[in-house]
């Protein structure tokens, strides 16, 4: 018997951890398993053809919000052309209605909540008695397994609820031939969360289950031993088990290696032993990802979020203050409760902690989460399909979210990539708010149509020289200086877009280099560009800066040393 077990993957450089538990899970069985990952943006028609071509006996699909259009379109595709093949469905988005989406849908069974051992005892059973799609119905009997619907003889047919594994029974998702040099590799060191905020699947279950501490050990030791270049952990709150985390912590610091580590983590909950032990962490091993959504008490109350911002706000402030962590901070917009003024409030609180990353989500009310059980008293429209997006609240209208949308594109491109921050840092005291300049900044690239075009890179540098005349008559040369900086940093030297200023004497060129290195190229500036970035302040006059690439220092020239050469 032939499976595929199918993953159709948001991004090509993710990679599906369920299917690789279901493989895993089932490795001691004889039967062929072979995974198939695809992205959303791969066309459908060609994944057909991938799959259909393998003449499979079954295809397994992993169901979640950003790809269950997709599957449902291909599976409907495969039982068009392959009309013997069997097809299953398993994960979140198919885990609240199964019965109506399998009514709906082409394929023959739903396995609810978590797979490993619904499938592989659903995949002995097809072994076991040679069940063929055509022959569900005639054993329907033995079909009948928790955690498991079944469609035959033209009904849902439901094993009822499986409980939760042991964790110790879970098998290690990977081997030598999984490709982890070019992905992100996922990893799950507990499953649950004792956390219970309304908008999140998570808060359904209840309690924590742990791997034990020494097998976490070892299969770091196992990704680091491979040059894996990321390990994501997806549990949910990775720290809310002090003594757990901390160990894991603690041994990934000692290892070494070139392998970095990203967590979910409840900042608030942080004790002073954990930051000095965090404290020692070399710059960029680990990587946090840490839920604000909002700060508004009311609002955190409303969904269930039994935090104070104040407290998210004071650990995460430790923790820029060490500068060896990544950190990245999520806000939600949409929430019960929140209006454009609280939003914009809590974008502000947020911005002033200078996390390197603010992502701004909108708020989704997925199937099974309380959050759409309370819509309608809260006056929440969100869309009926996938990713059951907010369209509007009692307290923030469709067209304020629209708004905050392209807050949204213009923090992510701007801000999160982290190439473009003197020239933010510039802006900003020119706007009553830090969200006042996004929003500025999002309205301009709406009006001139920018969301939709393709730019180029340079481009979105000169973006802000027009963003500046239409909104203020002073004169921007400094702007473009500092454009101008932030432009050499991250990219080639030997050529300036026509839009920023280069008029540098060769003469003055060489004799610069003459004193330092050959190959260091050197910029004229027409302000006091490292002056303005200590103190604020801007001077005009020549200034020069020498760039090495081989140790990537930026350093100024002193006036004194110029003056000499005259
Ligand atoms: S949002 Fe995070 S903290 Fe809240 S229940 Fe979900 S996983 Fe837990």
């Amino acid at each position: 018997m032939k499976v595929l077990l199918a993953a159709v993957n948001a991004k090509f450089i993710h990679s599906n951890l369920a299917v690789r538990y279901l493989r895993a899970y089932t490795e001691d069985v004889d039967y062929d398993c072979r995974l198939m990952e695809f992205s959303i943006n791969d066309r459908k028609e060609k994944v057909l053809e991938t799959l259909v071509i393998e003449k499979p006996d079954v295809v397994a699909f992993s169901c979640y919000i950003w790809n269950i259009e997709y599957v449902k379109y291909l599976s409907s595709l495969i039982r068009l052309v392959c009309p013997e093949c069997i097809i299953m469905y398993g994960g979140p988005e198919v885990s609240f209605d199964s019965e109506e989406f399998l009514s709906a849908n082409a394929g023959d069974f739903v396995i609810e909540g978590e797979g490993e051992e619904t499938y592989r005892e659903l995949i002995l059973k097809l072994l076991g008695l040679g069940i063929k799609r055509e022959n569900i119905t005639d054993n329907i009997r033995e079909l009948t397994i928790t955690g498991l619907y079944t469609k035959a003889d033209g009904r849902i047919h439901y094993g009822g609820k499986r409980e939760f594994m042991n964790m110790e029974r879970i098998a290690f998702p990977y081997d030598e031939f999984s490709d982890m040099e070019n992905k992100i590799v996922y990893y799950e060191a507990s499953r649950g969360c004792p956390f219970n905020c309304k908008y999140c699947l998570s808060s359904t279950s209840h309690g924590v289950r742990f791997h034990d501490i020494e097998r976490v050990k070892t299969e770091m030791a196992y990704f680091v031993g491979r040059g894996v270049k990321l390990v994501k952990f997806v549990d949910r709150t990775f720290n809310c088990n002090r003594e757990f985390a901390m160990g894991i912590w603690d041994f990934l610091l000692k290892i070494g290696g070139t392998t970095r580590f990203h967590f979910e983590i409840s900042a608030d909950i942080l004790s002073d032993k954990e930051l000095a032990l965090l404290s020692r962490a070399p710059v960029g091993l680990f990587q946090f990802e840490v839920g604000v959504q909002t700060t508004n008490s009311d609002v955190l109350r409303n969904i269930n979020r039994n935090v104070n911002f104040e407290d998210i706000r004071d650990k995460v402030c430790e923790l820029e203050k060490i500068r060896n962590i990544k950190q990245h901070l999520d806000l939600i917009a949409g929430l019960p409760g929140e209006d454009f003024e609280s939003f914009r409030r809590s974008f502000n609180d947020v911005f002033c902690i200078r996390p390197e990353e603010i992502q701004l989500g909108f708020l989704k009310l997925l199937k099974g989460s309380q959050m759409r059980d309370e819509a309608d008293a809260w006056g929440m429209v969100y869309s009926p399909e996938p990713p059951y997006e907010i369209l509007k609240t009692r307290d923030i209208s469709y067209y304020e979210l629209v708004l905050l949308n392209r807050v949204e594109e213009v923090v992510d491109k701007y801000y999160n990539s982290g190439k473009f921050g003197d020239i933010i840092n510039y802006f900003i005291p020119l706007f009553e708010t830090s969200f006042d300049f996004f929003y500025e900044l999002g309205e301009f690239f709406h009006r001139r149509g920018l969301f939709s075009k393709n730019i180029s890179s340079a481009d979105y540098y000169k973006v802000f020289i027009e963003f500046f005349d239409e909104n203020f008559t002073e004169d921007n040369l400094a702007l473009k200086e500092i454009i101008k900086f932030d432009y050499l940093k991250f990219n080639k030297k030997r050529w300036l877009p026509e839009f920023l200023l280069r008029d540098i004497n060769k003469d003055t060129e060489r004799k610069i280099r003459a004193k330092r290195k050959k190959n260091i190229h050197v910029e004229k500036y027409f302000i006091d560009i490292l002056g303005y970035l200590d103190q604020g302040e801007i001077a005009k006059g020549e200034f020069y800066l020498t760039y090495d690439d081989e140790n990537d220092k930026i350093e100024g020239v002193p006036v004194a040393e110029l003056q000499n050469q005259e």
